[in-house]
């Protein structure tokens, strides 16, 4: 390994190859390092439809889908016990009707391999055992190779990718918050032989994503089938109920087995199913840094956050990290931007999705905690439905790549009603982090279809990603190209 690069990239998890691939295809000298051998397990199976932007921009798109993972069309949310549930419609999503259920140890291994066809230095069984600050900036990191050997690598840029490791945020400058709307604890295991998910017509969706609210409104469970014949199921419960089950001298797995007892589809599906593997538990999974930028670093995926997996939204976050981090650190050293406009750019674009993240979850959570009463804002059991078609926008995780195809229209109401659940979900704790929000819709709707920071947005543009400013003219063509798609839109209806 060299003993200089321009950017280190800790981390190869979807965040890590993804920046370190995005890096490597704007011609930038960049190292990956992951400390564990591929393929390895990991968690987060289920993928959004921005998930399919991203690789493609990429350029892996082809590679995944040559792979035979399960094509997600969507996902049924059963957020209320008695309610038909929610339906969560990628057919209807733009520019990618569907997305995936991946196996993760397979393709965080083809993302990792596809940062080295991109032109990457890349090291798995390579972990970065410390970092050398100079003033405030990472300049040099100390790593221990697979034979134990350590060596010094120096740097311009640290990404810092390391998942919930959190090598700066969690050790560093241990400002690592938990956010206790979602002070949960998972605990999953696989399956054979299990049957197809079925809606309320009776209808089998062989491959369906699916959620469902415990009965005693304690939790939730998944239940994500995979391209190996697997099904992938899991319940959330909240860590007081968890722990209390634990102290009462539950194993997990009978802790696990009386959970899913409590959810009616899960036990459906598993009815003649046998179990493959161990049972795993994921504790104090969400949280933030207090910084997602500095001079010289970055912060992408779960080192920089991570908020409960209801909506599967840990590797679009991952993806929109890797995005922000690639484009903020190109325009530094292409000198278009100075470095303290690049990391405050990255701080915001990351603080505004997290926070409609995080709203948006604490506005389910609230309903499927509460299994007596609909309470999300504006809708009964009758249109409880209207909710989930309100929120596509985000939990497709397309707005946040302000995709071109998505109407102003939709953009606003998704908006509107994310408000709407702030206000009523007051568990997501701090003004700050609120405030950054409203800031935050004012940026876009300035911008439109970009999630706009300061007047700049991500300009993905292959040889050119970086922040550009939003210009006049970008206004103007981006407000014709909405009257277009709206009036087709109206010509469809
Ligand atoms: C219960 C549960 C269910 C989930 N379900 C979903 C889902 O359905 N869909 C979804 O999108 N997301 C889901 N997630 C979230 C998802 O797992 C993560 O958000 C995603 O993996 C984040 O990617 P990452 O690259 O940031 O981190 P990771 O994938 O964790 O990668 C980080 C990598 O860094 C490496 N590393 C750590 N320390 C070092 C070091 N010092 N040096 C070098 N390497 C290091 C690790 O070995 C690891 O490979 C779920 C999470 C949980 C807990």
């Amino acid at each position: 390994m060299q003993a200089q690069t321009t950017v280190l990239v800790a981390g190869g998890g979807p965040a890590g190859s993804m920046t370190a691939a995005l890096l490597a295809r704007e011609s930038v000298s960049v190292t990956l390092v992951e400390k564990d051998a591929f393929p390895r397990y990991h968690i987060g199976e289920s993928l959004l439809t921005s998930a399919l932007t991203m690789m493609d921009f990429a350029g892996v798109l082809e590679r995944v889908a040559t792979e035979g993972f399960v094509k997600k069309y969507g996902g049924f949310f059963r957020i209320k016990q008695g309610e038909v549930p929610g339906h969560i419609d990628f057919t209807t999503s733009k520019p990618y009707r569907h997305s995936y259920q991946v196996v993760r140890s397979r393709f965080d291994e083809i993302l990792f391999e596809h940062a080295g066809a991109c032109g990457a230095d890349i090291w798995d069984r390579t972990a970065v055992t410390g970092v050398t600050f100079r003033d405030d900036r990472p300049v040099a990191a100390r790593l221990r190779g697979p034979d134990g050997a350590e060596q010094e690598i120096a740097f311009d840029f640290l990404i810092d990718a390391t998942g919930q490791t959190g090598l700066l945020s969690a050790h560093h400058f241990r400002d690592r918050r938990a956010e206790p709307a979602f002070a949960n604890v998972a605990v999953g295991g696989y399956f054979r032989g299990a049957r197809p998910y079925c809606d309320v017509h009776g209808t089998e969706h062989p491959g369906a994503f699916s959620m469902e609210a415990l009965t005693d409104g304690s939790g939730w469970t998944w239940a994500i089938p995979l391209h190996d014949g697997r099904l992938s199921v899991g319940v959330v419960l909240h860590r007081d109920a968890y722990q209390q089950r634990r102290r009462a001298g539950e194993s997990v797995e009978a802790v696990f087995t009386e959970a899913l007892g409590t959810s009616p589809d899960v036990t459906r599906l598993i009815r003649d199913a046998r179990r493959d593997g161990p049972v795993r538990v994921w504790r104090d999974y969400s949280y933030f840094a207090g910084t997602y930028a500095g001079p010289g670093y970055r912060l992408a995926g779960d080192a920089a956050g991570f908020i409960d997996p209801l909506f599967s939204t840990g590797v679009h976050m991952a993806f929109l990290g890797a995005l922000s981090s690639a484009a903020t650190v190109c325009s530094e050293l292409r000198g278009e931007a100075d470095p303290d406009t690049a990391e405050s750019f990255h701080h915001r674009f990351l603080s505004q999705a997290y926070a409609r993240l995080a709203i948006t979850v604490a506005g389910f959570y609230r309903q499927l905690r509460n299994q007596h009463d609909v309470v999300l804002p504006g809708v009964s059991g009758e249109n409880l439905q209207l909710a989930f078609d309100l929120i596509q926008p985000i939990v497709s995780g397309d707005l946040d790549l302000g995709s071109d195809t998505l109407d102003e229209d939709t953009i606003h109401r998704a908006m509107r009603y994310t408000t709407d659940m702030m206000l009523e979900a007051h568990e997501v704790q701090t003004q700050n982090r609120v405030a950054k929000f409203m800031a935050g819709m004012d940026d876009e709707r300035m911008a439109g279809r970009f999630a706009a920071i300061d007047g700049r947005y991500i300009r993905m543009k292959r040889g050119r990603l970086g922040i550009a400013r939003f210009n006049r003219l970008d206004a103007a063509f981006m407000a014709t190209r909405r009257q277009v798609i709206r009036r087709i839109t109206a010509a469809r209806r």
